[in-house]
């Protein structure tokens, strides 16, 4: 059966200083991110049909998987935490657009009025979330965007959204250099963002 594997992080763990520090990021791929995946791949031991599907397509059809309920929380949980990561890294490679271009941006101003009052959206959902989470941009499948936080790892995925950007408000994420100032680092956070990658997700979501 094929196992879940942890994809190695697409830069080197030094790229996004100083707004995310070395340590966090080899913490947060090399040992969080990977212990995701570690779990994903146990509870999924007995169910090997699971595994011939992508995460995502399992995430989104979380609720009728035919797993027992403790399977289908340890799938919710470390599945939405391997899916969760894989594209936090993707969106954070240094270079690219430091703002949104094009079609995206065109939305984004639609939706939100501008993308300044898209970052204040999402910050204050990430700040509001209480405990572990995220904050997120999706879109549903017309394209339409909106503003959502989830708890723990739960995936925008599993309730119909396709995440197109995600900051993760775990304490791991940021605590060595940002300790409890979370509202800091997520103000910081947009600048190691890269547009290209979330306008590539916007794009995919449109067909
Ligand atoms: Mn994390």
């Amino acid at each position: 059966m094929p196992e879940f594997t942890t994809p190695p992080l697409p830069y080197d763990y030094a790229s996004l200083e100083p707004t995310i520090d070395t340590l966090t990021m080899q913490i947060h791929h090399d040992k969080h991110h990977a212990t995701y995946v570690t779990n994903l791949n146990a509870a999924l031991k007995e169910f090997p049909a699971i595994t011939e599907q992508s995460i995502e397509v399992i995430l989104i059809n979380l609720d009728t998987l035919p797993v027992p309920d403790a399977t289908r929380m340890a799938i919710r949980n470390n599945g939405g935490g391997h899916a969760n990561h894989t594209m936090f890294w993707e969106i954070m490679t240094p270079g690219g657009s430091n703002v949104p271009t094009g079609a995206l941006a065109e939305t984004i101003n639609a939706t939100f009025g501008d993308f300044e009052s898209l970052k204040k959206a999402i910050n204050e959902a990430g700040t509001k979330r209480f405990g572990s989470g995220w904050s997120w941009l999706v879109a549903d499948n017309m394209g339409a965007l909106s503003v959502v936080s989830t708890p723990n790892q739960d995936s925008p995925l599993s309730i119909g959204k396709t995440p197109l950007l995600g900051v993760d408000v775990w304490e791991h994420a940021y605590y060595l250099k940002y300790q409890n100032k979370r509202a800091d680092y997520l103000a910081a956070w947009w600048a190691v963002v890269n547009w290209d990658k979330v306008a590539e997700r916007f794009a995919a979501v449109k067909g």
